[in-house]
């Protein structure tokens, strides 16, 4: 029997109360069948808590710290129940979240756990970076998909979320952009409703198809090709074109005026980059000098932002820049206030060893996304456990936080665990997955998911059809999930964090357990057919770029006439 749930906030809540208060009642509903409502404890409201098998107090308390919550027994008019503090709005949410996950859900009910106590997260800056483009899910999925998915990456303790925010997307004049615009307000407004702050990530000499060849950039050295080269770049170091850059991004930075970013990330390359003698090496010339630039101009339009260059794949190959970048920093950084660094492998080495550029706070970059897996996401959810784990113990305790890099929704896992690095650095990997398979698989499953995950990890590598030669069958990921379906609820075997592990154990199953396994002509095979159109279904991915939806289809679908021709594009 459905049971009825009270959640309990002050006669005349903060705003912050009443938002979390909204949260948890829509986040319990979706999860059971509970008959939930909010009461404000004013006179003639008791009745209504006596009729609750189960009562949640929130309020706001002081002193717990920064982003902080507690939770705890204690009282509401008179009868027993638990109480979530937070020391702030987003801590309160974090204890919302932590009070979900530690809860036993059925169908019809949930119980609150036996968590008791109190957490406070040890780094400050625990972004998301989503890269907003190709029309993946960040691009096309319709605004309520997209709130709500924010809405519960931050149960996870996330406390910033940056967007990709290219060029154009300001001028009426390149609709394909342009139409993004509303949508980035959108979610910029909707995260610093709930507190969370907000911004973009750029490369600050990118420019577009159209620029005068006189102002362009020169190709620079990708010997590794690990740096990309995609899209129409500007030579900062030739003053027309860095007064064309200059201009570009003061009219793109006049549509936030009214939702002021709180942090914007520089990032050196893949749309990014040039390797002109005035430039190179682009990481501590180039590059510093406009990104520098750039930053003076927002830092008087937004005081508060907070600056982020980023080092991504400087030295690969070795040019000069982390030495470069100490250099110039040496006599002082302003206006850059924190230094991102990652290679998409192991942490590079120099801030490291050597100590981060002018002494700056340090935040990674984790690549959640596309590792081991063409394309993105294709099939299906993505967990490395033990591969964040390995790469976390190099920055542990060395960084402020980071923005993992996001294409989708596929790596949901990854993003919990990176997330729960950032609040607790010492909490393990094993750990979150763990929390993250009961809370959202149920609490008999979660044997089963966590052996599959191990499977998944370690079938999950970047040639599949190279690697993978020669190793016979795969262990069965599936076997395990098809038993742990079998003991979840309904809604939770539903819900699209479920499908897309059990998809990538089915797609994993026919793909390296099958005569189909190297990817050849044959694939898909027409059992997979269902599976990956499911997939794109969940991406909301029918528009898009082959990169980040399901392989191959693109030819199975032209022929159906329901999907746009392939686009190229940049990773970030
Ligand atoms: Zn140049």
């Amino acid at each position: 029997m459905a049971i009825r749930v009270s959640i309990v906030t002050p006669a005349s809540p903060d705003p912050a109360v009443s938002a979390a208060a909204a949260v948890l009642e829509r986040q319990i509903r979706q999860r059971c069948a509970a008959m939930v409502s909010i009461v404000a404890t004013a006179p003639g409201t008791a009745t209504a808590i006596e009729a609750a098998q189960a009562v949640i107090r929130l309020e706001l308390r002081a002193g717990i710290g920064v982003e902080g919550f507690a939770i705890e027994d204690g009282q509401a008019d008179g009868r027993p129940c638990l109480v979530v503090a937070g020391n702030d709005r987003l801590g309160l949410l974090y204890g919302v979240g932590k009070l979900l996950r530690d809860a036993t859900w059925s169908e019809e009910a949930f119980a609150p756990g036996a968590w008791r106590g109190k957490s406070v997260p040890v780094g400050t800056v625990r972004g998301i970076y989503l890269a907003s483009h190709m029309m993946n899910f960040y691009e096309a999925a319709p605004p309520e998909a997209l709130h709500r998915y924010i809405e519960e990456m931050a149960l996870w303790g996330t406390n910033a979320v940056i967007l990709h925010c290219p060029l154009g997307t300001e001028d009426p004049a390149a609709p394909s952009m342009h139409k993004n615009l509303e949508k980035y307000r959108g979610m910029m407004r909707l995260a610093r409703s709930m507190g969370l702050r907000t911004g973009f990530l750029l490369e600050p000499n990118v420019g577009r198809e159209d620029i005068p060849p006189e102002i362009r950039y020169s190709p620079y050295p990708d010997d590794l090709k690990k740096r990309g080269d995609a899209g129409m770049k500007v030579c900062p170091s030739k003053p027309a074109g860095r007064q064309w850059l200059l201009d570009a991004w003061t009219k793109l930075l006049a549509n936030f005026d009214d939702l002021p970013p709180d942090f914007i990330g520089l990032f050196p390359y893949d749309a990014g980059g040039c390797g002109c003698a005035e430039c190179w090496p682009w990481g501590s010339r180039g590059f510093l000098s406009i990104s520098r630039a750039f930053a003076e101009i927002a830092r008087q339009k937004f005081p508060a932002c907070r600056f982020v260059l980023s080092a991504w794949m400087f030295d690969m190959p070795p040019c000069g820049e982390w030495e470069g970048l100490a250099r110039e920093f040496a006599n002082g950084a302003a206006p850059i206030d924190f230094i991102m660094a990652d290679d998409d492998e192991d942490f590079p080495h120099h801030p490291l060893e050597k100590g981060v550029p002018g002494g700056l706070p340090l935040l990674n970059f984790p690549e959640i996304t596309m590792w081991g897996m063409w394309p993105w996401g294709g099939y299906g959810a993505n967990p490395l456990p033990a591969r964040f784990q390995r790469l976390w113990g190099q920055v542990r305790g060395k960084v402020a936080g980071g923005f993992p890099y996001s294409e989708g929704i596929w790596d949901d896992i990854n993003k919990a665990i990176v997330a729960q690095f950032y609040w607790d650095p010492n909490r393990p990997a094993a750990e979150t997955l763990a929390e993250y398979a009961r809370y959202e698989y149920g609490p008999e499953s979660v044997d089963d998911v966590l052996a599959a995950v191990a499977i998944l990890e370690r079938t999950q590598v970047g040639k599949w059809q190279a690697q993978l030669q020669g190793q016979g069958p795969s262990p069965d990921a599936f076997d395990h999930l098809q038993r742990a379906a079998g003991r979840m609820t309904p809604r939770a075997r539903a819900g699209w964090r479920w499908r897309i592990l059990f998809l990538r154990s089915q797609l994993d199953r026919l793909r390296l357990n099958s005569e189909h396994r190297f990817l050849g002509e044959h694939w898909p095979t027409p059992a997979c057919v269902p599976l990956l159109k499911e997939l794109i279904e969940i991406y909301h991915g029918q528009g898009a770029a082959n990169a980040v939806r399901p392989p191959l289809l693109a030819r199975l679908a032209q022929a159906d006439g329901k999907l746009p021709a392939p686009e190229s594009a940049a990773r970030r």
